[in-house]
């Protein structure tokens, strides 16, 4: 019997950090990182200000969004 080699399969990425993005791959997936809009649903991004996010679309406007 040959001894399997038993490697513990561990790998940790560290995701970097950059403000702007938009989008990241979170295993292989692609995340979008920015807000969107609850009433237009999902395809539908907000536009991030300085400290409120709000969609172009129907206007809805999110406060108090910190990161
Ligand atoms: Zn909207």
């Amino acid at each position: 019997m040959a001894a399997a080699a038993k490697a513990p399969a561990k790998k940790e990425k560290k995701k970097a950090k950059s403000k702007g993005d938009s989008y990241k791959t979170d295993g292989g997936k692609l995340v979008r990182t920015k807000p969107v809009c609850p009433k237009c649903g999902p395809g539908v991004f907000m536009a991030a200000h300085k400290d409120r996010v709000s969609c172009g679309k129907c206007g809805y406007t999110e406060f108090g969004k910190k990161e």
